[in-house]
């Protein structure tokens, strides 16, 4: 996927402008979503999505590389700010987990509980940023949606169990 945050960074709309409304990024996401499940099945559809996700991760994760750990996630969470996805907290960090919570979430804050995790793009970005500066695959998950009742976004990613 090299390249293609480049191809896409270039806009040409003079009147309306870089910015749209956030509805319209969810009605994006969530219907394309909904639209997945139903062709590819839950579990394909989340990984579909998952592994997008991943693909940006690693491609934002090169972009703000930086050999020392703190100051790399201190730039990612300026980044996730900055880009309005929502307000990335580290909530652990040990040798085997990283589990990071994502208040304000760009898809799901302030969403009903249906009664599903529906964030699988974020947990994939999350884990791209790793894999980005471990060199290797890694493991995620999301653990907390507000789609699912929680209030707030938590992705875990597992070191170790690619
Ligand atoms: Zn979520």
């Amino acid at each position: 996927m090299a390249g293609w945050i480049e191809v896409i960074s270039q806009v040409r709309r003079p009147q309306l402008g870089e910015e749209v409304p956030l509805l319209v990024f969810r009605a994006f996401r969530v219907f394309t979503g909904i639209y997945l499940e139903e062709i590819v099945g839950d579990k394909g559809a989340s990984t579909l999505i998952q592994k997008a996700g991943r693909e940006l991760g690693k491609e934002v994760g090169s972009m703000l590389k930086d050999e020392k750990l703190e100051a790399y996630l201190g730039k990612v969470v300026d980044f996730v700010k900055d880009a309005k996805i929502g307000l990335l907290v580290p909530v652990e960090l040990t040798e085997e987990r990283l589990v990071v919570a994502l208040d304000e979430c760009i898809t799901c804050s302030g969403m009903p509980d249906i009664g599903k995790r529906i964030c699988h793009f974020e947990a994939g970005f999350v884990a791209g940023i790793v894999e980005s500066h471990v060199k290797r695959r890694v493991r995620t998950y999301e653990s907390k949606c507000n789609a699912s009742g929680d209030h707030i976004c938590e992705v875990v990613v597992e070191m170790n169990h690619a």
